[in-house]
């Protein structure tokens, strides 16, 4: 995904990207997102659904007495991988309750009707190396 797309993703979201620059021997975060541009929105959406939620379990009890730091050592969800691979989008969090595997499970399968390269409507295609892509962009592979 190009610079601009994944800073603005980083930028909104310190808390899941916090792995982001951190060196190859701690995470997979170091290479980037490693798909196309027309998942931004799938992505961007799924990490507003992850954080406003784990905001609001912030504020509940038990979770409540918790200092930051020991709430977002077990809670906040951290991104350890984003790729594309057989056509679908990975996204892998550590600290994923059962509310942010489901946000993860729909941004995967929207993936799989997206264009990877532009965000329209897109289906599988290829032979060997699949990739979901619209109509427009096979033909001006
Ligand atoms: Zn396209």
């Amino acid at each position: 995904m190009k610079d601009e797309l994944d800073k603005a993703l980083c930028e909104k979201y310190p808390k899941i990207f916090k792995m982001r620059n951190a060196s190859m021997q701690e995470t997979c975060m170091c290479w980037g997102f490693d798909h196309g541009d027309g998942w931004f929105n799938i992505l961007s959406a799924a990490c507003a659904n992850i954080q406003n939620h784990i905001d609001w379990k912030r504020k509940q009890e038990p979770y409540a007495s918790m200092t930051d730091e020991e709430f977002d050592e077990i809670h906040q969800p951290v991104a350890a991988q984003v790729k594309e691979k057989f056509g679908g989008l990975r996204f892998y969090v550590d600290n994923a309750d059962d509310y942010v595997s489901g946000v993860i499970a729909m941004a995967e399968s929207m993936s799989y009707r997206t264009c990877e390269n532009c965000g329209a409507p897109g289906k599988q295609s290829g032979k060997g190396w699949i990739k979901t892509v619209c109509d427009a962009c096979v033909l001006n592979k």
